[in-house]
């Protein structure tokens, strides 16, 4: 028997609809790359978003193609997250810290058809735009007065987007279509060869947005005031610009401007709730509220993830300024978001001491995620155990495969025939079900928040004639958490200096890749199948000061 309830498909577009007719006078306030404040509202964004979506439509773009953007936290990327998906297309969000050339090879890959960028980045596209094999449109996300005619010269046939907001009218009616239909594309760096494409859909955004506001997980409302400094381009902001639309949170995106300054201000002027961000980004924020003997008069939370936040910040931020930390753990593949460490009413009887203890795990599954951990034979370990294990995870927004079905299956089928995602993370989780990573199986280095593929620079490194094996590493790094070490042999008689080495990264890879220092050593361990045992380098360097410049 089936049950009597309206058949509604979950779209993005239902999101902004919502918005606009339940919170239309809600304000989103953005600092502009153009350098002023921007202040619009649901209802006018809901506007621009409908004629953003009959603009795509008369550029050609039909549903499923792939619209992509090179750009930072702000309105007009809002617009394009609700036009291009709510339209039926599918907003592919790119990392524009990747190297040009990782660039050309994803929009290529990804076959996007628009690419809309924000004007930090117009030499990145000019250098891009000639090389890549599907886009048809460069659009400037500015007006056409904010464009240097000369640089808007190197990009042949280049659009302005306010030119094409401003050439429609707002009469348009979202499409209804299955539920199903992907919605937005995100790339992930796998540990092996090229990133990997992960196509969201509409149903796994919508249920993630309904999760992801809930009072254990982000806890959002119609009364907060968020800003994410996560950017757009990292896993939808994890999820937050949907979640406003569902709440009706004033929201307030920083641009550009990610200095400790630039947001400290922001959130005193805009009467910030909360926030949102990788462990990185809060050392610079905090450095600068210390410095000057400043308090947060608005602010009482903060979202950390991405990278273990380190037990010393979440002290800082309670005790010093009186902001819960909220750890929370994802990853590209589940769009992002699976654990978050918000206390059982057991922890509210406990001292604050006990409870920093609970706040360093990443937390407990929110629900529509299950996890598990495994040990080497993939036998599920139990909770409250000692023992580490794999962990495993499946839910409605976690990946079945990457996009064109790169790299092949990645899931794991239990007996039942259930699907696991293996997240390359190695965890404990307690009795009461938090969750806490021990290590990660993958050996990618995480700086500020970014990976940095490490077999990519292990590979320009073996290229030097005098190089006969190369491992890269992650060494502890004070500001950015992490930076890649280079260990390497060298060929018998052959001589190369450390500075020589790195001198050959030049132009091969984003200037920030290039690794921090180089060690030289006699063998590199190597496991029963030839590789690299790279956690026994970990080891052996974990005390290595890396040249702080
Ligand atoms: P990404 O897909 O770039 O978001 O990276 C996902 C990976 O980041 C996870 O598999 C973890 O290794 C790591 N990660 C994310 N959040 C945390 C956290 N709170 N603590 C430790 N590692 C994390």
């Amino acid at each position: 028997m089936l049950g009597q309830m309206m058949q509604q498909p979950l779209l993005i577009s239902t999101l902004i609809v919502h918005a606009e007719r339940h919170h239309p006078e809600r304000e989103i306030v953005s600092r502009r790359v153009e350098g002023d404040i921007h202040r619009t509202t649901y209802k006018e964004l809901a506007s621009r978003s409908r004629r953003m979506a009959k603009a795509l439509a008369r550029l050609g773009v039909k549903a499923g193609d792939r619209v992509a953007t090179l750009a930072w936290n702000g309105y007009r990327h809002m617009e394009l997250y609700y036009a291009v998906s709510g339209s039926g297309a599918v907003l592919h969000t790119v990392n524009p810290r990747l190297h040009p050339d990782q660039i050309v090879y994803i929009a290529d890959h990804a076959e996007d058809q628009v690419l809309f960028f924000d004007l930090t980045f117009l030499p990145l596209v000019a250098a891009v735009a000639g090389r890549t094999k599907t886009v048809r449109h460069w659009v400037a996300m500015s007006d056409r007065a904010h464009v240097p005619a000369e640089a808007a010269a190197k990009i042949p046939g280049l659009l302005f987007y306010e030119d094409l907001v401003a050439a429609e009218d707002d009469r348009y009616d979202w499409p209804s279509f299955d539920e199903n239909s992907a919605s937005s594309l995100c790339y992930t760096s796998g540990t092996t060869g090229n990133p990997k494409g992960v196509l969201y859909s509409h149903r796994s955004t919508l249920l993630h947005t309904f999760a992801a506001a809930l009072p254990d997980a982000l806890n959002c409302s119609a009364n907060d005031v968020i800003l994410p400094v996560v950017p757009m381009f990292h896993v939808n902001a994890w999820g937050l610009p949907y979640v406003a639309c569902l709440t009706g949170a004033k929201m307030v995106y920083p641009g550009a401007a990610l200095d400790g300054k630039s947001l400290y201000e922001l959130f005193e002027n805009e009467q910030v709730t909360v926030s949102a961000g990788v462990p990185t980004v809060w050392q610079g924020l905090l450095a600068y509220v210390q410095a000057n003997g400043l308090k947060f008069s608005s602010m009482r939370r903060t979202v950390i993830g991405g990278s273990a936040c380190p037990p010393a910040m979440l002290r800082t931020f309670g005790d010093e300024f009186d902001v819960h930390v909220l750890h929370a753990w994802g990853m590209t593949e589940m769009s992002p978001l699976g654990t978050v460490c918000s206390f059982k009413p057991a922890h509210l009887k406990q001292t604050q001491e006990q409870r920093y203890e609970v706040m360093a795990k990443q937390g407990r599954a929110v629900f529509g995620v299950d996890m598990k951990i495994v040990d080497e034979a993939g036998q599920e370990l139990a909770f409250g155990g000692e023992a580490s294990g794999d962990l495993l995870v499946s839910g409605p927004w976690i990946v079945t495969e990457y996009f064109k079905g790169e790299g092949g299956n990645p899931l794991v089928t239990d007996e039942a025939g259930r699907g696991w995602f293996p997240t390359g993370d190695v965890a404990k989780i307690d009795a009461d079900g938090y969750m806490q990573i021990t290590d990660r199986s993958k050996d990618v280095i995480k700086s500020g928040g970014e990976w940095i593929g490490s077999i990519d620079l292990e590979n320009i490194a073996m290229a030097h004639p005098a190089v006969a094996m190369a491992a890269c590493i992650a060494a502890p790094h004070p500001k950015w958490d992490e930076r890649p070490l280079l260990v390497v042999v060298k060929k018998p008689g052959a001589e190369v200096t450390r500075e020589e080495l790195l001198a050959f990264f030049d132009g091969k890879i984003a200037k920030w890749w290039t690794p921090d220092d180089v060690v030289f050593v006699d063998a590199i361990p190597l496991g029963a199948t030839g590789k690299m045992q790279k956690n026994k380098l970990r080891e052996q360097f974990k005390d290595h000061k890396l040249p702080t410049a």
